[in-house]
C-alpha cells in the first residue's frame, strides 16, 4: 500500500511545455538550511510515489539531538542522511530521539539503522504500527486497543482485528487483499519486497495533546488521522512552529487513502480544521516541499479539492449508475494518474458519501460497487 501522495492532475499548459517541478518533487539537494530556531532541514534521496525528497529535521537540546522522519530503508538514503549529519557536525550518537510522524516507509524506514547506530528512542503517536499489527507478521500477539484511543481510525482498526473472516471480505475486502498479497510475499521467500512493513517498535508514545520536549521547548503531540490512522503532527506555541509531516504538504494534495474502509476523508477534513485552528503559527515545517507560512490558508485549499472531487462525483451520478470504484475515479483523475493510489483515494470520497447518506454500496463478485444518490 506505500505512501501515498495525489499527484492532482492539472490542465497541459497551451504550449505543451512540461509542467514545472512541484516542490515535493524537487531532488534532494545537500543543503541544510536552519528553519527555525535551533532546527535544521536535511533533505534525503526518494523516488516514493513520485516524490524527489524527503526532509528530515534536526532539533538539537542540550541532550543532543531529535531527528524528524529520517527517510527510506534504503543504502542510498542512509548514506545521504549520514553524509547529511556529517556536514551539520551531528554525530550520529548525539541523536537520542527519532521522531516518526507516521507509518510510511520514506518516514519510518531510516529509523531501524538509525536506532542501531545511535540506541535512540523512536517517538510515535499511539496508533503507530497497528496496521502492522493486525498483519500478523511478527510473533507479537495483538495488543487491545485502549478505549481512549478510540479515536476513528483506532475503531476501524479495532473492528479489522474483531472481525472473522466472512465480515472482513464484506466489509475490508482492501485488508484482505493486501493482507494475502503480504503473506503470499512471505511464503516465497520474497521478504525483501516487503522489508518497508518493518516499522519499529515505538518507545514514547505520544497521545492526542500531550506535551513533548524536543528541542529544549515544549511541542504539543496533535494526532492527525487521514493521511495515515496514526499521523502525528507536533505544534510549539512557544515559537509557532508546527511540523505537519505528510498531514498539510505546501503544493500537492496529501493522499487520503479509503483502503481500510470508515469515513477517513471525513477524519482528514476535520484534522485539517484541527490544526488550521491553532493559534500564532508562523512557522509550517512538512516532511516534503518548503516550509511556509500561513497554514490556515493551505487547509481551507486542501479542503476545497476535496470539495470539488465530491462534487465530481455527484455530478457524474446521473449517467454512471452503478460503478465499479476503479470507473469512479475516472471521472476524478487524468489517464496519467489513474491506478491504485487514484483508486484508494476514491474509495476514501465514496465511502465518505455513503456513510454521510449520498451514497450506496453493493457487492459484486470482487469487492463492491457504488451508485451516488445525491
Ligand atoms: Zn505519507
Amino acid at each position: 500500500m506505500g505512501d501515498g501522495h495525489d499527484h492532482t492532475p492539472q490542465p497541459a499548459s497551451s504550449d505543451g511545455a512540461p509542467r514545472p517541478l512541484k516542490q515535493e518533487q524537487e531532488e534532494a539537494t545537500e543543503e541544510i538550511t536552519e528553519v527555525a530556531r535551533g532546527i535544521l532541514r536535511l533533505q534525503l534521496p526518494t523516488n516514493f510515489t513520485g516524490l524527489g525528497h524527503v526532509n528530515t529535521y534536526a532539533i538539537e537540546d542540550s541532550r543532543g539531538f531529535t531527528l524528524v522522519d529520517p527517510g527510506l530503508p534504503s543504502d542510498e538514503s542512509w548514506a545521504a542522511l549520514v553524509a547529511r549529519l556529517r556536514s551539520a557536525a551531528i554525530p550520529v550518537e548525539r541523536v537520542h530521539t527519532v521522531y516518526i510522524t507516521h507509518s510510511h516507509p520514506d518516514h519510518f524506514g531510516g529509523a531501524h539503522r538509525l536506532v542501531e547506530a545511535s540506541g535512540a528512542d523512536v517517538l510515535t503517536s499511539t496508533m503507530f504500527r497497528k496496521w502492522i499489527d493486525i498483519l500478523d507478521l511478527d510473533e507479537t500477539p495483538l495488543e487491545p486497543f485502549d478505549p481512549a484511543d478510540a479515536v476513528e481510525a483506532g475503531t476501524i482498526l479495532d473492528a479489522v482485528a474483531a472481525a472473522d473472516d466472512e465480515t472482513l471480505a464484506r466489509e475490508y475486502p482492501g485488508i484482505v487483499g493486501f493482507r494475502e498479497r503480504v503473506r503470499a510475499a512471505v511464503a516465497d521467500g520474497r521478504i525483501e519486497e516487503m522489508s518497508w512493513l518493518k516499522a519499529p517498535r515505538p518507545t514514547i508514545v505520544v497521545d492526542d495533546m500531550q506535551p513533548v520536549r524536543m528541542g529544549d521547548r515544549e511541542w504539543i503531540g496533535l494526532l492527525t488521522p487521514g493521511h495515515t490512522h496514526d499521523h502525528l503532527c507536533m505544534w510549539s506555541p512557544e515559537d509557532g512552529v508546527v511540523l505537519s509531516g505528510d498531514h498539510v504538504l505546501p503544493t500537492i494534495t496529501p493522499h487520503v487513502a479509503g483502503f481500510w474502509g470508515g469515513d477517513t476523508l471525513a477524519s482528514y477534513m476535520a484534522n485539517l480544521d484541527k490544526v488550521a485552528a491553532l493559534e500564532g503559527v508562523t512557522t509550517v515545517l512538512p516532511a516534503h516541499g518548503h516550509p511556509f507560512g500561513d497554514l490556515a490558508d493551505r487547509c481551507r485549499a486542501i479542503k476545497e479539492h476535496h470539495d470539488v472531487r465530491l462534487g465530481q462525483l455527484v455530478s457524474a451520478a446521473p449517467t454512471t449508475g452503478w460503478a465499479t470504484v476503479t470507473t469512479w475515479s475516472e471521472h476524478l483523475f487524468s489517464p496519467r494518474s489513474r491506478g491504485p493510489m487514484a483508486d484508494s483515494e476514491t474509495h476514501a470520497h465514496l465511502e465518505h458519501l455513503r456513510l454521510t447518506g449520498r451514497a450506496e454500496r453493493r457487492p459484486i463478485d470482487d469487492g463492491h460497487e457504488y451508485r451516488v444518490v445525491a
